[in-house]
């Protein structure tokens, strides 16, 4: 763990390895909820972090984000240790987390939450607000609107937005497709791809596995806080056990 207070003045170093997690066991007091899983996610990377209910799937991101300390193993980002940097100290390595939930500030405009995801610099670009309101035109539509009146899909989509403002180079969504109808979460997966292809690094976590798997380079699959399998997209689409346990299909043996 990192006790002494990070350089934050430092860029992260330009290797091609972004995301490094090894051997990270995280618990709930006498509950282990993370059992020693190690994962990497490479430089310009989807990777999709799979599994039921209480796999582990929001520890394993609450632990990279900052949220939540390991109690063993170590987390690094380009090369630097951040395991034990605090969540609002991580924003300004460019490690951005949208959470289960989306957790916009209802009270405040669309705009006033756009500004606030760019909180780690000295001012607002109205270029960077201008780029988010092209990527999700709702929400130039609602700009003036308090976002508790947005529905859940604008909600999400400003979610994302705000944390874009912070220029993430590494992007922790939980269940972006969380609640909504099948259009928007159509439309959510295409943004996390437009995303992608801006040069943000995505680590996704999912219970929409087929949509995950077909946007992610890579995947990993959870169960009870170890990790059973791992592959790429499209090794995990065809496996037999996802296809199982997350896609509903019925296997046929033989
Ligand atoms: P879900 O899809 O339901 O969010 P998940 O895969 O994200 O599930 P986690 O929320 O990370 O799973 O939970 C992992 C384990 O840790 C579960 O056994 C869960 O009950 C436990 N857990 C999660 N949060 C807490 C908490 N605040 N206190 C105690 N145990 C917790």
């Amino acid at each position: 763990m990192t006790d002494a207070r990070p350089d934050l003045s430092k860029p992260v170093a330009a290797c091609e390895t972004l995301l490094d997690v090894d051997d990270i066991e995280v618990r709930y007091g006498a509950i282990a909820a993370l059992k020693g899983i190690s994962f990497t996610v490479g430089r310009g990377e989807v990777v999709a972090l799979l599994g039921a209910n209480g796999a582990g799937k929001t520890t394993t991101q609450k632990t990279v984000s900052g949220m939540m300390r390991p109690a063993r193993g170590s987390i690094t980002l380009g090369g630097r240790r951040i395991d034990g940097i605090p969540a609002h100290d991580l924003i300004r390595l460019g490690v951005c987390h949208v959470p289960e939930g989306r957790h916009v500030f209802p009270r405040m405009t669309v705009a006033e939450n756009l500004e606030m995801g760019a909180f780690r610099f000295k001012s607002v670009d109205r270029k960077d607000i201008d780029r988010v309101l092209e990527m999700f035109p709702r929400l130039r539509e609602r700009y003036k609107q308090p976002a508790g009146t947005l529905s859940g899909g604008e909600q999400q989509m400003l979610a994302i937005g705000r944390a874009l403002m912070g220029k993430p180079e590494l992007l922790l969504l939980d269940e972006p497709s969380m609640g909504l109808a099948p259009l928007i979460v159509a439309q959510i997966f295409d943004i996390v791809r437009e995303i992608n292809e801006l040069g943000v690094t995505v680590l996704l976590v999912e219970q929409n596995a087929a949509q995950a798997l077909s946007l992610a380079d890579r995947g990993y699959v959870l169960e009870t806080g170890e990790i059973v399998l791992q592959g790429t997209g499209p090794e995990l689409l065809a496996d037999d056990r996802v296809r199982a346990a997350y896609l509903g299909e019925e296997i046929v043996a033989g």
